[in-house]
């Protein structure tokens, strides 16, 4: 496994691994990886000859009262975990790297701005600019990485809808490929963030889980009405959550439903001990972001 954290070597060895016909996959990451991304890394090795993971925690995606100084970095421990799961490149630039003139003028910096119906919605409404951020950091990164395939989690559900969005708009030559959430055996899905939370509010926390399972069980039984399904499934939701929102969207259209049907995904976003989690579900099951 290589380790490169320049732009020009990166470009590089892909380069000359495209010249070789192999097809290259693509996992981004903010670092600190669990079993979720390495969920992702598993899922290119079965469709790529060489997987890529990028490791950048990207400051224009953090809002100003965010946790970009304290987000949770594991260099170290990232490599082993890559290097045990067959990553073949890490990219790890630093912000300099990526962004030469963001740091002497935030503002002097081409972005990449998803529709306003994409965003003024779920974590758009409350991380202003942060999708814009990250708009801007995946497309940087498919330009330097020129992946074939580029895989995403489900758990970030609006991120994902977004980049698929971009890359259709845009036509950007990468397939992007959505993967299903990695959970711990509570239920609580793997999050860079969990890092946060102490072995009693990690407890407290599967308790979104439940609410999500009580979702697709009420609507399972025949009840469509969103307010009803949410209310009774809120119940579950452990006190000391400070919940942010729980909205239903159509995958396709992406537009907020009333009532529920087969196309319909929850999700949901709250603050436990003022960290903030989120996740979701799809009411068909087999039916994927
Ligand atoms: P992050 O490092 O948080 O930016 O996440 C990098 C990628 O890992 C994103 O595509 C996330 O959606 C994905 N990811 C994070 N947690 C999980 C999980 N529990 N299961 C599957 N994918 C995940």
């Amino acid at each position: 496994m290589q380790v490169l954290s320049t732009i020009d070597e990166t470009k590089e060895l892909v380069k000359s691994w495209k010249k070789q016909g192999f097809i290259v996959g693509f996992v981004p990451t903010m670092g600190a990886l669990h079993i979720g991304h390495l969920s992702l890394v598993n899922e290119a090795r079965k469709v790529c000859d060489k997987v890529v993971v990028s490791i950048f925690v990207n400051p224009t995606q953090f809002g100003p009262n965010e946790d970009f100084d304290n987000y949770p970095r594991t260099f170290e421990q990232d490599k082993k975990a890559c290097s045990e799961n067959g990553v073949d490149l890490i990219f790890a630039p630093v912000a300099i790297e990526m962004y030469p003139e963001f740091s002497s003028n935030k503002k002097n910096l081409t972005k990449v701005v998803p529709p306003v119906e994409h965003v003024d919605k779920l974590c758009g409404k409350s991380r202003e600019g942060h999708f814009d951020g990250v708009a801007t950091v995946v497309l940087k990164l498919f330009n330097i990485v020129q992946p074939d395939k580029a895989f995403f989690g489900q758990k970030d559900a609006q991120q994902l809808i977004i980049i698929k969005k971009i890359c259709k708009d845009l036509n950007v030559p990468v397939e992007v490929v959505g993967c299903p959430i990695i959970r711990e055996e509570s239920g609580l899905a793997y999050s860079s963030r969990n890092a946060y939370l102490n072995s009693e509010d990690k407890k407290k926390a599967s308790s979104i889980y439940k609410v999500l399972k009580k979702i697709i069980k009420l609507y399972n039984s025949g009840c469509e009405d969103k307010h009803k399904i949410f209310k009774e499934s809120l119940e579950l939701l452990h006190e000391d959550f400070e919940l942010e929102y729980i909205e239903a969207y159509d995958l396709d259209s992406f537009e907020c439903q009333n009532r529920l049907n087969n196309n319909s995904f929850v999700a949901i976003a709250a603050r436990l001990s003022g960290v903030r989690l989120i996740d979701n579900i799809t009411m068909n099951l087999v039916k994927d972001l």
